[in-house]
């Protein structure tokens, strides 16, 4: 932590010093309460938040904030009775609203296609099965393993428009 040591702390206003373990910093987070807002890009003494009478109103409202931003990041009340932040190797930032929409929307746009190859593909089976069908070559029943257990060749020669793998007939798969 880098402060201006002359920062003043957001409860008693006196500087805040230079004795990091006694100094909890704060985001500029939105808070719900306007009290609290003193604290956004602020600092405080520990000492001064863990005997604050508005303490643990104060943790709840900024852990809401910080759940916005972060998870696994929020302020506690130790066993000793010292506020503090919760681990920081189990901190994780949140995505922004905008980069989880942008996701969102990648995802959709990758099932849509997904979906358009397996309809494609399921077009293509069908159409296969309908000539073998309509050739004599099998009914409907044992179609697909009559073209699975064609040779390789016969299944080009066949098939082949059709660009799909003969594996996809298998009735096992
Ligand atoms: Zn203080």
């Amino acid at each position: 932590m880098h402060f201006d040591p002359t920062t003043p702390c957001a409860i008693c206003r006196r500087s805040i010093g230079t004795d990091e373990d006694n100094i909890l910093a704060f985001e500029s987070l939105e808070v719900s309460v306007a009290d609290f807002e003193v604290f956004r890009n602020g600092v405080a003494h520990v000492h001064c938040l863990s005997a604050w009478p508005r303490r643990d109103e104060f943790i709840e409202v900024w852990n809401d904030a910080l759940g916005e931003h972060f998870t696994g990041k929020e302020l506690y009340l130790d066993d000793a009775g010292r506020v503090n932040y919760t681990d920081s190797n189990n901190w994780l930032m949140n995505d922004s609203p905008a980069a989880q929409r942008r996701r969102e929307e990648a995802q959709r746009a990758f099932q849509a296609q997904r979906e358009a190859r397996r309809q494609k593909l399921e077009r293509s089976l069908d159409a296969a099965r309908q000539k073998a069908i309509s050739f004599g070559l099998a009914g409907s029943a044992d179609v697909d393993q009559m073209i699975y257990n064609m040779s390789a060749e016969e299944f080009r020669k066949h098939f082949g428009e059709f660009q799909v793998s003969r594996a996809f007939f298998r009735s096992d798969k």
